[in-house]
This record gives structure tokens, C-alpha cells and sequence, in this order.
């Protein structure tokens, strides 16, 4: 159905040009307004500048450089993002009852804190979930994946730290050692240049910024301070800028508004901000545009479209918000050995991984030096089904090693020396499993609503997952880690929080159509991690960046629009009423 001819693709019809008429007697700030600088904005702002677009960023986080990113993780202010509590970090963490999730808040959105991995996922996601029906992915996907990952300036992780050759000696003792992989990354790393050796743009022929050859510090995550990791406001946001988009850092979106009283957004749309740093004198300001984008990740997306659906602002945005939200079934663990003769922090974030079965993956995830913060959140493992036993479990397993080794087990509970000792196995599943996202007063807090998690709980315990770190500890002579929010209340982290704002057929399935387009509205789009309707099963943003690809080739360049993009929905209920 979505494969065959689309009505919107043809020029201004006669509905369009009386849009136009009515919305070109206003001048717009913008052609397009972009929320949100993460992957899907990014590759919008710099396709849709290249289509000879006016377009705008509206950033929410700060602009980071190397001389203002933190040294160590317990540069607290500078690395997490709570405004209000006076932290303008790159990093946010919400807790949820089913899940913890982290995620970015920046110029370049989650790229500066992201570990770099850019993974395909496997061909079964493209035939599972609300999308599989909408396109012909398996043909399509390629060519996006393959611009993304020249955008992206994808290679495969050429330095192996010591974490990496253990993580392969573990899977050769958990007979798997055939499954070991290095990571695919998008970070510089030259093949025959001295490490930090600075390169004039290696990858956009002149038109991208120099460059330098990645130091294997570990420090991925808390934002590479060297020049070496390709985040990417050195690449597509970088060239969006450089041919004139522009990018307001520190102002968060808060209104959406349909122009002119047309209720679909056809006469174009009034975007709201205030200063996100701001405690008093917020600045609210007002832009207009003809289209939108909303790129505000998944969880920045869905919380924006609850807020403005029920403040009446976009009452039309589907009911299926929030709804088949993923996490890749994610669990944190992992081995610290106190005084191992090595640096476990050397290398990049995430240099390599194993599949321990067809369903489990898990990849060898540092931080740098000094940066030991963490090191308050990880325990001894514990085994076993979530609640009270297990707390119980776990308070006797601390016990019973306080005992048989009362110095290592203080020393590997404190934090001092984490970063060089600990190594995380990020383990992820690529079983089916979702979750479900409402705007609620929680019972907590009458007085505003939030987003609020429904539904089946994320497993935090996967005992094979719990036995790779067990063989893991064993060849350090250390001890093996859990999480201690996955212990005490059975939630599980994730980086990976995907879905929400689905691609489907229809407003009755999902909140987009397989273009991105939102249904119930005109020039409106939702690029980001929130469409993907499957668990991808592995790190999402390579996939993220790839469907932002493929949307933004569906949009004409300027001189051929006719603003009157619209949802397959919409239009197949137009033609049937033509047609009566
Ligand atoms: C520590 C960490 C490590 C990770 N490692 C990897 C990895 O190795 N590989 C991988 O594939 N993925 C990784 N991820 C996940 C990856 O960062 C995300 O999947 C990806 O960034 C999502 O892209 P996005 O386009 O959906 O949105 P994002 O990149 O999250 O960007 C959304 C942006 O929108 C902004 N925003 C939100 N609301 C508003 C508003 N109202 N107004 C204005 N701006 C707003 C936010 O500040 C943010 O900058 C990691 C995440 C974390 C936290
Ligand atoms: S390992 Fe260090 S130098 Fe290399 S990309 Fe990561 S932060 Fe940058």
C-alpha cells in the first residue's frame, strides 16, 4: 500500500495552493524548526539545508568543546543535567518504575555522551512490529545505513584495551569465543598516524573540520576532549551549520502551535521556547515556521507531544503515544579486580562484544581515568528473581565476602580506582518486550503530570548473562558486579530507550506513517528514536541515523514543495472521500 504511488508527492494541488495563499501572506522565521540536535535532528537539519531550506536547531542542552567538557565523571555539574539543581551537564538520568534511562542533552544530542558503537541491527527487526508491512526495508535500509555510516565516519575499532582481550579470553571460556567482534565505532582512528596526530578533515573532502587520531583514553562517554570521536557536531550538524542553519543551544521547546486557525498545521506552525538554564527569567520566544520537526528523542518526544496534545496545543496527535516503548531488555553487570596489573580504563568505551547465545549480546563497555563515580551504583552480584529474596541475597553475598575477604570486598565497594579496575559488560537482549508510557499524576505528586512507565517489567536478573561475569571475574582473580538499582528495586538501566511515536499504518497503530509524517497534521515529522517500532537488540543510534536518512529523502527541495505534505492516512481517507 505505502510502496505504490503517494498523492503528496505531486505539486501544490488545489487545497495546497489555497494553504499557501493563505500562509504566504505571513512572513515565517524559518522554513523548518527542528527540536532537538541528537541523530535524527541532526540528519534533518543538514538534508533539509541542503534542499535549500531555512532552518532552525532549538537545542535544549549546551554547546560542548574540548576546553569545557569535564576531566572525570566526578566533574558532577558539568556531567549531568538537572538545570534546576544548577547541573548543565551533557548526561540525564530518569528514573522510571520499569526502567532507568540515560540519555544525552546537548548540542549533537546524545552523541557526546555516547560510546561511539554503531551497530546494523539484525534483518529480523525490519519484519516484526507495526513497520514491517510500510516499505520494502530489506531494500531500501541498505543505502541509508551506507550513508549513514559515511556520514558517520564508521570504521571498525582498530584498538583493543586490555578489558577487550579479556572479554574474548571470557568468551573462549564460555565456549562462544567464535562470536567475538570488535565494535564497529564512529571515532577517527587512523591506521598508520600516531595517536592525537591532527588530520586536515579526513572526511568530507575540506568541507568538515581537522581532526585527531583517537588517544584510546577510554573518555568516550564523558565526552572526547581529543577530537576523535566523530559526535556530531563534526559532522552533520557541523555542515548544517556551516550552510546556514541555525542553532539555538540552551532553548527548550514548549509549545507547538498550528497557525491561522488551520487546526491541521497547513498554514504553518508557531514553535514557543524558554531558556532551559534559566531558573527566573525563562526568555520565552516565539518562531514561526512551515514545518516541523520534532527530534527530541524518545523520551524528549513523547513527554513533548502529552504536554502539547493535552494542553490542547496538538489535540489531534494519535492516541497511541507512548505506547510499544523498548529498552533492548538491558542489564548492567560486571568485574572489579582491586589492584589488577593493568588499566582496564584504556581503550575506547565500547571496543568489542560477544553473543553468549542467539539472543544475548554483551559488549565491553570503560570509562576513563578518574572517573569513578559510578562506582557508588555497582555491588557484588547477585543472582535470583527480583524483590525482597533477592535484596536478601544480596545483603547475605556482602556479608558472607566481607568475611572471607573483608579488605577486597571494602575495596571493590568504594569508589576510588573504579574507572581502572571495573570493567561493565553491558549485556542486551533481542527478545521481544515493551512497555508502555502515560502523561499521569504519579501517586507521589498530585499537583503536575509526568510521564509515568505501564506494563510488564524489563527482566534485571538474566542468569546466563550473571554467569558470563562470574567466568569474566574468575581470569582477573576479582569479583564479579551487579547494579545496585537493579538489586534494590528491580530496575533495570538502559541507554537504548526506543519507540513511543511508532511508524505504523494508521493513527489506530502508531503516532507517525512510514515517511515519518504525524498523522492528523501537515508538515509535521518525528525523526528520532522514538518511530522504531522493534527491539532493535542492539545499540540503536547507527538505525536512528539511517531511518532519518530515508525520511529526509522523501521531502522535496524547496523550489518543488507544495507544503502540503501529509500522512498516508490522511491522504487515503481524502482520496475516499474525493471519491464518494
Ligand atoms: C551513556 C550513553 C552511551 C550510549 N552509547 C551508545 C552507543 O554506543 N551506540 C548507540 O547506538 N547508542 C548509544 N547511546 C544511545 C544514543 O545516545 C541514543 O540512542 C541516541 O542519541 C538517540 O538519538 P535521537 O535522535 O533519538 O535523540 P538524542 O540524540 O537523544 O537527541 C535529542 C535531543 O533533543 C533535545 N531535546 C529534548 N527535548 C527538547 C525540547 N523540548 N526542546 C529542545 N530540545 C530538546 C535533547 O536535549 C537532546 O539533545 C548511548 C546513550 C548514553 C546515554
Ligand atoms: S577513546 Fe578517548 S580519544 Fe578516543 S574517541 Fe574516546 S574519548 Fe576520544
Amino acid at each position: 500500500m505505502a510502496l505504490g504511488h503517494d498523492p503528496s508527492d505531486t505539486g501544490p494541488s488545489d487545497n495546497a495552493r489555497s494553504d499557501n495563499a493563505r500562509s504566504d501572506k505571513r512572513p515565517f522565521d524559518f522554513d523548518f524548526i527542528v527540536i532537538g540536535s541528537g541523530f535524527g535532528g541532526s540528519v534533518s537539519a543538514h538534508r533539509l539545508v541542503e534542499k535549500g531550506y531555512k532552518v532552525a536547531v532549538m537545542e535544549m542542552g549546551r554547546r560542548w568543546t574540548p576546553d569545557n567538557l569535564p576531566r572525570t565523571s566526578w566533574s558532577i555539574h558539568r556531567w549531568f543535567w538537572r538545570p534546576r539543581l544548577g547541573l548543565r551537564g551533557f548526561f540525564n538520568m530518569r528514573l522510571f518504575r520499569h526502567a532507568t534511562i540515560f540519555h544525552g542533552c546537548a548540542v549533537g544530542g546524545g552523541s557526546i555522551t555516547y560510546a561511539c558503537t554503531l551497530l546494523p541491527p539484525p534483518q529480523k527487526v525490519w519484519t516484526s512490529g507495526s513497520w514491517s508491512s510500510l516499505a520494502d526495508w530489506q531494500s531500501e535500509m541498505p543505502r541509508h545505513y551506507e550513508t549513514a555510516s559515511n556520514m558517520l565516519g564508521l570504521t571498525e575499532n582498530k584498538i583493543l584495551g586490555p578489558a577487550d582481550h579479556l572479554l574474548q579470553k571470557a568468551a573462549d571460556a564460555s565456549g562462544v569465543g567464535h562470536t567475538f567482534y570488535c565494535t564497529k565505532v564512529g571515532i577517527f582512528q587512523s591506521a598508520d598516524g600516531t595517536p592525537g596526530q591532527t588530520f586536515l578533515d579526513p572526511f568530507f573532502g575540506g568541507e568538515g573540520p581537522a581532526r585527531s587520531a583517537c588517544i584510546a583514553c577510554g573518555g568516550c562517554m564523558m565526552g572526547c576532549r581529543h577530537g576523535a570521536k566523530n559526535t556530531l557536531d563534526l559532522n552533520y550538524l557541523y555542515l548544517a551549520e556551516k550552510h546556514g542553519a541555525k542553532v539555538f543551544p540552551e532553548t527548550k521547546v514548549v509549545d507547538v502551535r498550528p497557525l491561522d486557525g488551520a487546526s491541521d498545521g497547513s498554514a504553518g506552525y508557531e514553535v514557543s521556547t524558554v531558556k532551559s538554564i534559566a531558573w527566573m527569567h525563562r526568555q520565552p520566544r516565539r518562531f514561526t515556521c512551515r514545518a516541523v520537526v520534532f527530534s527530541a528523542s524518545s523520551l524528549g518526544t513523547m513527554e513533548l507531544l502529552f504536554r502539547l496534545k493535552e494542553k490542547g496545543s496538538l489535540p489531534a496527535v494519535s492516541g497511541e503515544l507512548g505506547k510499544h516503548v523498548r529498552t533492548n531488555s538491558e542489564s548492567l553487570i560486571g568485574a572489579r579486580t582491586p589492584g589488577y596489573s593493568q588499566d582496564l580504563s584504556q581503550g575506547i568505551a565500547i571496543g568489542s562484544g560477544v553473543y553468549i547465545d542467539e539472543h544475548t549480546h554483551i559488549e565491553a563497555v570503560r570509562y576513563p581515568l578518574g572517573s569513578d563515580a559510578m562506582g557508588f551504583l555497582t555491588t557484588i552480584l547477585t543472582d535470583g528473581s527480583p524483590g525482597p529474596r533477592r535484596i536478601a541475597l544480596w545483603l547475605k553475598n556482602v556479608m558472607g565476602s566481607m568475611l572471607r575477604h573483608p579488605f577486597k570486598t571494602v575495596r571493590v565497594l568504594q569508589p576510588r580506582g573504579w574507572a581502572r579496575e571495573f570493567v561493565i559488560l553491558l549485556c542486551m537482549q533481542a527478545l521481544e518486550g515493551e512497555i508502555e508510557m502515560r502523561w499521569q499524576h504519579p501517586w507521589f505528586w498530585p499537583f503536575h503530570k509526568f510521564l509515568v512507565s505501564r506494563g510488564e517489567k524489563v527482566p534485571t536478573y538474566i542468569p546466563k548473562a550473571n554467569e558470563f561475569a562470574k567466568k569474566f571475574a574468575q581470569l582477573t582473580g576479582g569479583f564479579a558486579m551487579s547494579m545496585l538499582p537493579e538489586i534494590l528495586f528491580d530496575v533495570p538501566g538502559t541507554a537504548h530507550c526506543i519507540g513511543g511515536c511508532v511508524i505504523a499504518d494508521s493513527p489506530g497503530h502508531g503516532v507517525v506513517d512510514h515517511r515519518h509524517r504525524v498523522f492528523g497534521y501537515k508538515n509535521m515529522y518525528i525523526c528520532d528514536g522514538s518511530v522504531v517500532a522493534a527491539n532493535l537488540g542492539v545499540n540503536p543510534s547507527f538505525t536512528i541515523t539511517a531511518l532519518a536518512e530515508r525520511a529526509m529523502s522523501f521531502i522535496a527541495p524547496k523550489a518543488e514543495t507544495g507544503w502540503n505534505d501529509a500522512p498516508l492516512a490522511i491522504v487515503h481517507a481524502k482520496v475516499h472521500a474525493d471519491a464518494g
